[in-house]
């Protein structure tokens, strides 16, 4: 999938090698790339390996990592997409003459994303040679604290020393192994936007972020998309919000399968549908035959076969790795070996986290820096049919923390202008703002569904980390006509019982 750069970049490096590094980072993803890159540019020595295991159906993909193959990119072009399709069908009642039931052709959108992938794979390889990193498209094994091997798809093994060694392994999709047909038939986010053919009629199993995004566009995309939900959705999310999302999915066409878990994929031959038993809660059955089956239920940390146990590296039962050291979260149970991004336990999987730690960890290690990462306050969000955006606390957890009695939460439903001619439906537009109740209100967490909630989430995050109160908020003034202004207006508290409907300008 990748095109090739000058064999002397890559090929040169591998043989019998045993250079001296400053600094050999294995995993070339979010964060492993960032670290590499920032490390080099203090006047560091430094390698990084990359090294990508097909997916159990096959798919491949080149540098860069989760975020740039089969994850935050091409889900986002293809979040795109779908809403690009929903604004086409709203733009006749803005006058456009756009005929019923346009076709859509996955053909064209795969081959579009896939084409800004490989862009962004050569990008990155261009990045590494222009930084002056070495680059060894080769899978990372610790022999010793201090040695990596490094072994090519062909057999080829090269040890490398290093002084240090971070390890940015990232997770691979997880897969039911006790349902029968699940290894067999179903794809995971590793396959799905990588699909030459339409993906038809599908399930989606899982119920957090990759699920719903997936069954969402998807479902915006015209294909018949269910989720099939084990328990709660968007577990550790705001759940009123959650079940929000939820119900937009649902009203927009995302069939949801309640509290069922699947038993059973069968095949009878490539070319006729997958028949998929599950079970719900109530001990009740049902069948039914998909096109395409996803598996969303979560992600392995990639930590298993790569020496990590046994130089001593210490890990938990799941395979993250533990940061040991209390001040330094991505310092590891092994002097010189460090573990960011996804594979660290406990903190979010999230590429600008990765990234941020990453840059933070070299300027530690190479220009005597003591600045660490903070990992709280870190905003995120959800792409599903209607964006939700939030940073801080859930209103389960301010109350967790503080009480009812302390906290006061100010909300409002909102309807966005450009809703209003296409007459779009806005009952899931909703805001809220979670304050301490004493003077001078802290604002401890808040959280937007609605059009571009990211974007506007962004800017408030900053104002989160600075210590926002709620005086200031509602001092600020809004930028009219936006949703974003919503978020300064806010004055409708749930403690009051007021109709939290947003009248008027
Ligand atoms: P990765 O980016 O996964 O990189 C790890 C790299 O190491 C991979 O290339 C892997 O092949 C390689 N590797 C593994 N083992 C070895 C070895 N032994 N030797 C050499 N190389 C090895 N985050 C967001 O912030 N926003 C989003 O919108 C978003 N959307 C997502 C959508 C999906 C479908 C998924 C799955 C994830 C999404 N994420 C999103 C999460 C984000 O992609 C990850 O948090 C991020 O990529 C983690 O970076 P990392 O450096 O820890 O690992
Ligand atoms: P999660 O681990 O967050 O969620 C797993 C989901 O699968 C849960 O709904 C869980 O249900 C369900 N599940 C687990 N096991 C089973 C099973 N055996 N049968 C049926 N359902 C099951 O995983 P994701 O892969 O969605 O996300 C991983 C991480 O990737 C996220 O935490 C996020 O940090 C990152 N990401 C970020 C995105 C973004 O920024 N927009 C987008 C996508 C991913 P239950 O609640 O019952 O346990």
């Amino acid at each position: 999938m990748e095109t090739s750069l000058p064999q002397s970049f890559v090929a040169d490096q591998l043989g019998a090698s045993t250079e001296e590094y400053d600094l050999v980072v294995i995993g070339g993803g979010s964060g492993g790339l960032a670290c590499s890159k920032e490390a080099s540019s203090l006047g560091a020595r430094v390698a990084v390996l990359d090294f990508v295991d097909p997916s159990p159906r096959g798919t491949k993909w080149g540098l860069g990592g989760t975020c740039v193959n089969v994850g935050c990119i091409p889900k986002k072009l293809m979040h795109h997409a779908a809403l690009s399709g929903e604004s086409m069908r709203g733009a006749a009642h803005y006058g456009w003459k756009v005929p019923p039931d346009v076709p859509h052709s996955w053909g064209v959108l795969a081959d579009a994303v896939q084409n800004h992938v490989r862009s962004l794979n050569w990008g990155h390889r261009v990045q590494l040679k222009d930084k002056n990193v070495e680059y060894f498209n080769a899978k990372g094994f610790l022999v010793d604290p201090n040695t990596v091997k490094a072994t090519t798809a062909k057999g080829k093994e090269t040890l490398l020393h290093a002084k240090n060694v971070v390890v940015a392994t990232g997770m691979r999709p997880s897969y039911p192994t006790e349902v029968p047909g699940a290894m067999e038939y179903a794809i995971s986010s590793d396959d799905i936007f990588w699909m030459k053919k339409p993906p038809g009629k599908t399930l989606v199993v899982g119920a957090s972020y990759v699920a719903l995004e997936t069954a969402s566009f998807l479902t915006g995309l015209g294909y018949d998309a269910t989720a099939m939900v084990r328990s709660i959705p968007l577990r550790g999310f705001d759940q009123q919000m959650a079940e929000h999302v939820l119900s937009h999915m649902q009203e927009h066409g995302t069939k949801i399968l309640h509290q069922c878990v699947p038993s059973a994929i069968h095949s009878t031959d490539s070319n006729s549908p997958l028949r998929v038993e599950w079970l719900a809660a109530d001990g009740s059955k049902a069948e039914d035959s998909f096109d395409t089956v996803m598996m969303a239920i979560g992600r392995t940390p990639e930590t298993h076969s790569i020496g990590l146990k046994e130089i001593g590296v210490q890990m938990d039962a799941q395979g993250f790795v533990v940061g040991t050291h209390h001040e330094e979260a991505e310092r590891t149970s092994v002097e010189n070996v460090f573990a960011i991004g996804d594979i660290l336990q406990g903190r979010q999987e999230l590429t600008p986290v990765a990234i941020r730690a990453g840059k933070l960890l070299a300027h530690r290690l190479f220009n005597q820096s003591n600045v660490q990462m903070d990992y709280h306050l870190v905003p995120t969000t959800v792409f599903t049919s209607i964006e939700y955006s939030c940073v801080g606390l859930s209103e389960e957890e301010a109350e967790a923390s503080l009480g009812c009695d302390a906290i006061e939460i100010y909300h409002a439903y909102y309807k966005p202008l450009e809703y209003v001619i296409p007459q779009k439906d806005a009952q899931h537009c909703y805001l809220k703002v979670i304050t301490q109740r004493d003077q001078p209100q802290r604002v401890l967490g808040m959280h937007l569904l609605g059009p571009n909630a990211g974007e506007v989430l962004q800017g408030f995050a900053v104002a989160l980390r600075a210590g926002l109160t709620y005086e200031t908020l509602s001092s600020t003034v809004g930028i009219h006509p936006t949703s974003a202004e919503e978020m300064v207006k806010v004055h409708i508290s749930k403690r009051s019982g007021l109709d939290p409907t947003v009248t008027g300008c």
